[in-house]
């Protein structure tokens, strides 16, 4: 037989490297896209992936690779999608890889173990020690050491047992596969106007391939339900196809997987970046190699390799959460609707208040719309009042105006239950010396500390940086002269417990409920009514089901809106919306009261009056007059140095390198308001382009232009919801 032509294979490294690496592939190996092997990186060995094979002729000297590693290879989709998501991130695809192999343990099989399980065979000597352990044995196979502590005894007394006959060994993984779902669940009996848009959605499966669809639904109308028969659809269609659920917190993966049990007798693989490595490997296994059907996750886990993806669903699809900041900035949002097309997968958008962007998809026909217009059983939406501080000042000190404690109390009075709203984590945003007017800065960026009565600390929001409250003020030396200046969640819970003595008061923030555990506990509580008033940030305000909970106190909603970039009215309107929406989800009415100095905003109108269009209408004429997205795009360069001059010299050469392009306005170098962190002096560029303008591409001819001191960092952030 002749033999086939020698291989040559490029390979990508997960790291920042330009692009990937040819090497000549041993005699008597073959490879294809997406292996995973190994190959000599200058003085080292390193893990990667086939990218691509050729034939080798010869012409060029090339180094050979070293292996070929087992594990699931990564299909053409998910390399498609690495490849495009580093072209429109403007990074090396090798950061992307990155991210995908985000559990290199994960490519081994599963560790295995030895469990025993009782025979049934009789033996002859059965002393109270062995009795003891067949006993345990009944419970379910265990390892020896299992067994062993079960029954009390030495696991010598398991080993005899094995060899006498009456337990016999196997090997098992311990990474066990995720149950199946079963499609054929039964779910709640739909509503009429969630069976209609269940229709939608079936067909759109039932039409295969690529299609988005906005699943467009008030709080509590039931879209999960909803998604829950295309996702059965899909499975009944097509038994090997995978799913992947984007919910926005982790605290709501836990409430989402008792849902999915409920539904398809099995939990779904999760993922987020808190899991504990075992699991990550686990799950990323599972994933990878097809047999996890539906995986539900944070953001990160757009990034997963799941190979027979065939649907995606972002819930909550309008969450700012999606969009990561730091490191790697991406819209998990965006690179679900670019994975979808690249898979073929339908992807679900599912949202009470559509960002924009989603909106004017959808309007212009690029996404199906389902509407899901009314709450289920005949639930009705809370009634919103505005009350205004201007009138109804709190008192000195406090934040809670008279109206609302009265509400409040009322609600109290009937057993129903009250969350105050306010999006600040910690006891008070502000430290100051009442003595000499020092405010407690952060040593590592350009930011007030906020003050946590709880930890005793003082904590910088942006780094992470904190220190104990100190005992003098570190500027006058004046002794126990810090006071915190206005409110968070914990300075709005005392007031609450100062006012409702007999109530009982909890907060819900990231830092009291930092772990899924913590949550859990925190909503089962609230749930069965062990909770009188929750004090809550925006993780209490996003799709927990509280059935006695009718008043929602929004402390502070105006904060929201102070922030001046593109979407603080968008977001104010639709925290508030979310907010709102946690009252009276079951049988009783709910009232939402929202305390403003600005009573007249037209977000805020627009939520009195349950009038979502005229505050879409007003928005996207602002963001059309100023082509800000989705009706222009933007992009923005940041670069940080340890040093002001040398960020200064550096912002002016890539000032002068940037292209003069058509439709492309360039803003900038502007020193942006976190002017420092960690030590490094920041400044930004702002580009704004015209809607059909690829401002990927602009970026990447910048930045290949561009050739900075290495001590100078360089980020692109494409379609920036961060202008700090
Ligand atoms: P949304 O995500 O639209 O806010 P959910 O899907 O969380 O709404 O549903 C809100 C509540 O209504 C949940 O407690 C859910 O179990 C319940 N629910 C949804 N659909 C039905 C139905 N058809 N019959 C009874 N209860 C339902």
């Amino acid at each position: 037989m002749p033999q086939p032509p020698a291989q040559r294979a490029s390979v990508l490294f997960p790291m920042p490297l330009p692009e990937p690496f040819d090497y000549a592939v041993p005699e008597g190996v073959r490879v294809a896209p997406g292996d995973h092997v190994l190959a000599p990186l200058g003085k080292r060995t390193a893990p990667g992936v086939v990218w691509a094979v050729g034939d080798d002729d010869g012409s060029r000297a090339l180094k050979t690779l070293e292996g070929v590693r087992g594990g699931p290879r990564l299909e053409k989709p998910v390399r498609d999608f690495i490849d495009w998501t580093a072209r429109y991130l403007v990074e090396p695809p090798g950061v992307i890889l990155r991210t995908v192999l985000r559990s290199p343990a994960a490519l081994k099989p599963s560790p295995v173990e030895t469990v025993y399980a009782p025979t049934g065979a009789a033996i002859a000597r059965l002393t109270p020690a062995r009795r003891a352990v067949l006993d345990a044995a009944e419970d379910g196979p265990a390892s020896a050491a299992e067994l062993a502590r079960r029954a009390g005894v030495s696991s010598s007394v398991v080993k005899g047992l094995a060899e006498a006959g009456a337990l016999s060994a196997r090997e098992i993984e311990i990474d066990p596969p995720f149950d199946p779902p079963d499609p054929y669940g039964e779910g709640l009996e739909l509503t009429a106007q969630q069976e209609q848009a269940a229709v939608i959605l079936r067909r759109l499966v039932a039409a295969g391939g690529f299609q988005a669809a906005l699943l467009d639904g008030v709080t509590g109308s039931g879209k999960t339900e909803v998604y829950f028969e295309a996702v059965a659809e899909l499975l009944r269609r097509e038994a090997d196809a995978q799913v992947l659920v984007l919910l926005p917190e982790i605290a709501l993966t836990q409430a989402v997987t008792k849902r999915f049990e409920d539904r398809f007798g099995a939990a779904p693989a999760l993922w987020h970046s808190g899991l504990p490595d075992k699991e990550r490997r686990r799950a990323w296994r599972e994933v990878a190699s097809g047999r996890a059907r539906i995986v539900a996750g944070a953001r990160s886990s757009i990034f997963l390799p799941l190979p027979k993806l065939r649907m995606v669903v972002v819930d909550e699809e309008h969450d700012p959460t999606y969009k990561q900041d730091e490191n790697l900035t991406y819209n998990a949002r965006d690179l679900a609707v670019a994975r979808g097309k690249l898979a073929g997968a339908a992807v679900i958008l599912a949202s009470a208040t559509p960002s924009m962007e989603t909106l004017v998809n959808a309007e212009a026909g690029r996404y199906v719309q389902v509407r899901l217009p009314d709450r289920v059983k005949g639930a009705v939406l809370p009634e919103i009042e505005l009350l205004d501080l201007r009138e109804y000042p709190a008192e000195k000190g406090e934040w809670l105006s008279q109206p609302l404690i009265d509400a409040a109390a009322e609600t109290l009075e009937r057993g129903e239950q009250v969350l105050f709203y306010l999006n600040r984590r910690g006891f008070a945003p502000l430290v100051l010396c009442r003595s000499c007017g020092e405010k407690m800065k952060s040593p590592e960026a350009d930011r007030w500390l906020v003050e946590h009565r709880y930890t005793g600390r003082l904590v910088c929001h942006v780094t992470g940086f904190s220190m104990p409250k100190p005992k003098h003020c570190p500027h006058c030396g004046a002794e126990d002269s810090l006071i915190g200046v206005g409110p968070g969640v914990e300075r709005v819970a005392e007031e609450a417990a100062r006012k409702f003595p007999d109530a009982r008061v909890e907060v819900f923030s990231s830092d009291t409920a930092a772990s899924g555990e913590a949550v859990r506990a925190l909503v089962e509580r609230m749930e069965k009514g062990e909770i009188d008033i929750l004090v809550g940030t925006q993780i209490a305000a996003k799709g927990h089901n509280f059935p006695r909970l009718t008043l929602v106190g929004v402390v502070d909603a105006d904060l929201g809106l102070a922030g001046g970039d593109l979407r603080a009215g968008e977001r104010t309107y639709q925290t508030l919306v979310q907010a709102a929406g946690r009252a009276g989800r079951a049988d009783r009415p709910g009232r939402a009261i929202l305390q403003t100095h600005k009573p007249e905003h037209e977000a805020l109108q627009a939520l009195k009056n349950g009038d979502r269009d005229a505050f879409l209408e007003a928005e996207r004429m602002m963001r059309e007059v100023l082509k800000l997205p989705p009706y222009g795009r933007l992009a923005a360069m940041i670069l940080s140095a340890p040093d002001a001059a040398l960020v200064d010299s550096a912002a002016k050469a890539i000032a002068a390198a940037a292209p003069v392009a058509e439709g492309v306005q360039v803003f900038g170098p502007a020193e942006p308001p976190l002017g420092v962190v960690r030590g490094r002096w920041r400044r930004r560029f702002l580009v704004q382009a015209e809607r059909n303008v690829d401002v990927s591409a602009y970026m990447r001819a910048w930045t290949a232009r561009i050739k900075p001191p290495s001590a100078v960092r360089v980020s692109v952030d494409i379609e920036p919801y961060s202008f700090l």
